[in-house]
């Protein structure tokens, strides 16, 4: 990090990922602590004129999208003063390397965002990382990339930040397990068959959190929590046995930490993303920003329940992706992302989605050390083979 990240001075951030659901939370956090954050860089794909919009707002230094018709369009805009539009392949290695970037929040949606955050990292940056899929698809690389670059890789998910923050009551050899929580999603409590007939329309009404189309389909197949499984064994270095996970549908405790002596430590506040997102931001510090508060006087009673592995099967793929390792996470993390697509577009079924996500771990071709190029090239064959299984039934 360099000296202007330094307590009490302002942060330049770059946010990959600024038109999404964090994207735009982390807008907020920095609408709520002007002097101590500045978006410095913007990146969006598709949504130029919400892009552009943005920039006219935060007088960024810089701004891409990563969509070449989108990119065409905002050249022919007018920029504000002082912002620089980029285009082409290397605009996001541009703005993340930066000299004046302090932290890059990485906010892109699937295995998109693995570029961004290696590129970072490369560069030494602080990481906010909310791409958790980067960490599922290539976790041990990335880890080792930001140990070789002294750079810092802090979580965006809110279980994980949980986990950080509660972590800091012990020492890491002294932690026994940890329990992520899980909202149990729109269709927690039901069978499998009252789960056939499900459209994507009921599949993206979440109970406690408003997010992006691809990890709101996720939180309700739990895949979501099975990438988060595998996420928190990269990120923390913990064997897959330490790693838990427990319905509590009211999403206030975010995750546990237990320790050897048999204490636990929670994090718990309203489910509101601005709170982890200003905690990577500011980290370690803790400022009174805009996150919602708890409403102590309406407070009753918070839930618990053992999840039902039968039911989403999902969530046992990610134990056991997160057991074998290797090439596991990308195929997982490819198939997934193919399948959600073809769910959102009506050509699969909702139980379809871990069902093929199953058939083509189960067929890949597994290594234990793979490069980063061989997983790159196993994200795109596990989309081909979701594809091809379609077409069989189709
Ligand atoms: P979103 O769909 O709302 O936003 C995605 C962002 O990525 C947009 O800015 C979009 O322009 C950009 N993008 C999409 N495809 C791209 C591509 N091919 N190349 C470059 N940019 C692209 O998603 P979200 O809900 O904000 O989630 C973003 C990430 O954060 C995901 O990895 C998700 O798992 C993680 N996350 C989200 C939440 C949440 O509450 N939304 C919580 C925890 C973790
Ligand atoms: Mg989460």
């Amino acid at each position: 990090m360099n000296s202007s990240a330094a307590a009490g001075c302002t942060r330049r951030v770059a946010i990959l990922g600024s038109t999404g659901s964090i994207g735009t939370s982390c807008l907020k956090v920095i609408d709520h602590l002007p002097t101590r954050l500045q978006a410095w860089g913007l990146s969006a794909h598709s949504r130029w004129e919400e892009l552009l919009e943005q920039a006219c707002r935060y007088r960024p230094r810089y701004i891409t999208a990563t969509d070449p018709a989108a990119a065409q369009a905002l050249a022919l805009q007018k920029m504000p003063v002082g912002t620089q539009l980029l285009t082409g392949e290397d605009a996001i290695g541009t703005i993340v390397s930066d000299p004046d970037v302090d932290i890059v929040l990485t906010a892109i949606v699937g295995a998109a965002g693995l570029t961004g955050t290696w590129l970072a990292l490369q560069a030494g940056k602080t990481v906010a990382i909310a791409n958790k899929e980067t960490l599922v698809m290539a976790g041990p690389l990335v880890m080792e990339l930001a140990r070789q670059k002294n750079a810092k890789l802090l979580p965006v998910d809110s279980e994980h930040s949980a986990i950080l923050q509660a972590m800091q009551s012990g020492q890491p050899c002294e932690i026994e397990r940890i329990v992520l929580t899980a909202s149990g999603g729109p269709f927690r409590g039901r069978t499998r068959a009252e789960l056939a007939d499900i459209t994507p329309e009921q599949a993206l009404k979440h109970p406690t959190w408003n997010m992006g189309p691809k990890i709101t389909i996720d939180s309700a197949t739990l895949m979501n929590k099975a990438l988060e499984v595998i996420e928190a064994r990269w990120l923390f270095g913990l064997e897959p046995e330490k790693i838990q996970v427990i319905i509590h549908p009211e999403s206030i405790i975010h995750s546990f930490v237990e320790f050897t002596d048999g204490s636990i430590v929670a994090q718990l506040s309203p489910p509101d993303m601005c709170l982890p997102i200003q905690y990577a931001l500011t980290y370690p510090e803790r400022l009174s920003g805009g996150a919602k508060r708890m409403k102590w006087d309406e407070l009753r009673c918070w839930n618990f329940q053992q999840p039902d592995l039968e039911t989403f099967p999902a969530l046992a793929l990610g134990f056991e992706v997160a057991k074998r390792g290797g090439t596991c996470g990308a195929v997982l993390n490819g198939a997934n992302e193919a399948a959600v697509g073809a769910f959102l577009d009506r050509r699969i079924a909702f139980l379809d989605i871990p069902r093929v996500c199953r058939e083509v771990l189960d067929h890949h071709n597994y290594s234990e050390r793979p490069a980063l190029s061989e997983l790159i090239a196993l994200d795109r064959w596990s989309r081909q083979e979701v594809l091809r299984w379609i077409a069989t039934k189709e």
